[in-house]
């Protein structure tokens, strides 16, 4: 099983994840991506 951790925070919206795999990254009005159907963790990294 994978895990895959998006630090949005550092984020610089580059767009290289959703050019690989657009089912599950998506580009966000704020310039940053989501990972669609991630859970968002309760601590900061
Ligand atoms: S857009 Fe995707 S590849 Fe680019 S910095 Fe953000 S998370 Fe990383």
């Amino acid at each position: 099983m994978v895990k895959i951790i998006l630090e949005r925070n550092v984020c610089i919206g580059c767009g290289s994840c959703q050019a690989v795999c657009q089912k599950y990254w998506e580009m966000q009005d704020d310039g940053k991506v989501n990972l669609i159907g991630s859970q968002k963790l309760k601590t900061n990294l």
